[in-house]
Formats: structure tokens, sequence, C-alpha cells
């Protein structure tokens, strides 16, 4: 049985890459420090034979006296605030996981000589000014904005792979995530479509942001996590960049429109200031992908926010219900 480590295992895209693991028999460690994650993410899985939860912080392991680590042959480093209203929050935290922390699971993939996989971001490449972003855009970017604390860090995590794999042979690949969706976003999370499809749900305005013409591409988090798989088993993607995203993209204002009529919400939609250094455009190139992977996404946007919302809804009964008694 191959044995696996997944950090940020109780947050959004972790559980959701430890649930398909352990469903295909692999022997999952879940590590997670439960700052933006839940521990009800990881709950299904806590009865399994196969997954184990281990409530740490990225930054505190040391491989050298982690014997509960022997055996892995795989390591997802997933752990790492993700909404901008969560890693801005915590700034020098989102530095040291993905600085510190991706050191720390470095070592861990060299004592073990196990393959590793990092978890970037499309947040590299800043306010873009090539579209679609191929993986060797250098990026628009600065140091000093609310973004930089994440961005900068990913950079550097980045420069840690790459190091380690010149140095110690790491196996490493990295992905770049682009905006990933679907009900296991936290409601509180502050990314865009979750904002959305609570505040439409509940009958609440809908806030776009600035004017609403900036553009996002989204991808259902199936697509990503069979990404992220497809990119682990690849050879040819040890040393690599993807980027991980679906290249349809959208206006925000679309998206609002999209969700109030797929949700046949009476929700006004209303506009508010755009928060600094927001990205005007954003979408992937994946041919890299697709000739090297032979992946691309399958799930279009308006058939994952019908599973979305149905997922949606399906909790908003959950809960109607647990209040009747
Ligand atoms: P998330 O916030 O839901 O999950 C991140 C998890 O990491 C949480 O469970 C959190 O508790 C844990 N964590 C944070 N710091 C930690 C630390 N120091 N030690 C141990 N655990 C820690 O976010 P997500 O959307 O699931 O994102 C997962 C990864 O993918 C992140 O690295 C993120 O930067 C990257 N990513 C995600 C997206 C997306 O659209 N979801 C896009 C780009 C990149
Ligand atoms: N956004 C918005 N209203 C919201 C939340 C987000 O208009 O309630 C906008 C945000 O300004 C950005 C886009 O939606 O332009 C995507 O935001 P998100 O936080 O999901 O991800 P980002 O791509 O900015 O990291």
């Amino acid at each position: 049985m191959k044995r696996v480590i997944i950090t940020g295992a109780a947050g959004f895209l972790g559980s959701h890459l430890a649930k398909e693991l352990v469903a295909k028999g692999c022997d999952v460690i879940g590590i997670d420090n439960l700052s933006t994650g839940l521990r009800a993410n990881v709950r299904e899985l806590e009865g399994k034979p196969n997954f184990r939860f281990v409530e740490r912080d990225v930054t505190s392991i040391e491989p050298a006296i982690e014997p509960e680590f022997a055996g892995v042959t795989e390591i997802y480093h997933l752990a790492s605030p993700a909404s901008p209203k969560f890693y801005q929050a915590s700034p020098l935290e989102t530095i040291a996981a993905n600085t510190l922390g991706t050191r720390n699971m470095l070592e861990v993939a060299r004592c073990l000589q196990a393959k590793f996989l990092y978890a970037s971001t499309s947040e590299v490449y800043g306010d873009a000014d090539v579209h679609p972003q191929p993986e060797d855009y250098c990026g628009k970017i600065n140091t000093w904005g609310p973004r930089a604390c994440y961005y900068e860090a990913k950079r550097l995590g980045e420069v840690y792979c790459f190091e380690y794999y010149r140095i110690h042979q790491v196996r490493m690949r990295i992905a770049r995530i682009f905006n990933t969706y679907s009900a296991g976003l936290r409601n509180d999370d502050g990314r865009v479509i979750s904002n959305f499809l609570t505040q439409a749900l509940n009958g609440e305005e809908i806030t776009v942001y600035g004017d609403g013409q900036q553009t996002r591409c989204f991808c259902y988090v199936d697509d990503t996590v069979r990404g992220l798989q497809a990119m682990m088993e690849s050879e040819a993607a040890e040393g690599q960049i993807f980027n991980i995203g679906n290249p349809a993209d959208y206006t925000i204002l679309e998206i609002a429109q999209l969700i109030k009529q797929m949700t046949a919400s009476d929700s006004a939609i209303t506009f508010c200031p755009l928060p600094a250094d927001d990205p005007r455009q954003r979408c992937p190139s994946i041919e890299k992908a697709k000739q090297i992977l032979g992946w691309e996404p399958k799930i279009d946007l308006e058939e994952g926010l019908r599973r979305t919302i149905a997922a949606y809804k399906r909790a908003l009964a959950g809960e109607t219900r647990d209040e009747n008694g």
C-alpha cells in the first residue's frame, strides 16, 4: 500500500485529495495545524484504518526525529492559508508555512527519498500583462502590497523546491493552482464563489468588488485534484512547473449574474470598493499540462456550479432540519 503525506489535509483541497487517495487504498498521513482548515473536513476519514490525522504545524516538523513518516513515498505539500481574507489576516504565518514549512517538508522528502509536490499559486503571476499566463512568464508583482506575503512566500517556496532538486535530487514538481471551487469551501472563506453562493442563497446582497470587470478562471475541485495526482504520477513532471486551472475566463460581474440566475435568487448585486492589488486578468495557459500530463479540466463552470449549488442547498436544508429538531 502506497504511503502518502498530505500537509494542509484539513483544508479545502487537502481534504478532497485525502478522500480520493484513501478511497484508492493509499495509506494517508494528514498533517494540519487547523488554522484555516476544519477537523470536520477529515472527520469521515478518521474512522478509516488507512488515514491518520496529525495536528502539527509544518514549521515545526523535524524530519530527523519523525519515525512515524517511515515508508512514505509521496508528499503533497498544501499547507498554507489560501484565501486573501485569511492570508492577509496572518501574513507572518503565511510566509513561514511556505518558506520554513516548505523547507522542512523538502527535508522530509530528502530523508525518505519521496516524491514531492508543492502547491504554488497563480498569484505568483501578479497583475499579469501577458494573457493567458504560461509557466515561463515571470510575473508582475511588488513586495509591499497586501498580497505580497502570499505570492512572495510561494515564490520562495518554489525556489526551495528547485534548490532541493538541484542540490539533493529531490523529485519535486510545482503546481501553480488557479482559482478552484466546490461546496467544500468554507462559507466564511471569503473567496468569490463561496461569498456569492452564500449571499445568493441567503437573499443577501451579492458583493461585487470594483466594477466587476476583472476576470478569473474557475476550476472545479475534482479537476484540480486529478491534475495534482497526474503531476505526482508523471516522471516527466519532475523538476517542472505546471499551471493547473480551467482556462475559460469570466468577469466577476458575469459570475455574480450567473450565480443569481442559477440560484433563482432575488438578491441585488451591489458594488463595493476594489481591494488593493486585485489582479485585473488571470487565465492559465494549460498547454504544458495537456502535452506532458495529458491533463485538462472536464467540468465546465455551469456544471461545476450546478453541483456546488445542489450541495449548498442540501447543507442548508440539513441546517433547517436541525433547527426544527
Ligand atoms: P485551505 O485554507 O482550505 O487549506 C489550507 C490548509 O493548510 C488548512 O487546513 C490550514 O489549516 C493548513 N495550514 C495552514 N498553515 C499551516 C501550517 N503552518 N502547518 C500545518 N497546516 C497549515 O486552502 P486550500 O484552498 O485548500 O489551498 C490548499 C493549497 O493550495 C494552499 O497551499 C494554497 O496556497 C494552494 N492554492 C489553492 C487555490 C484554490 O483555489 N483553492 C489556488 C491556488 C493555490
Ligand atoms: N470578489 C468579489 N466579491 C467578493 C469576493 C471576491 O468581487 O465577495 C472578487 C475579488 O475582488 C477578485 C475575484 O473576485 O477580483 C476573485 O477573488 P478571490 O478572493 O476568490 O480570489 P483571488 O483570485 O483574488 O485570489
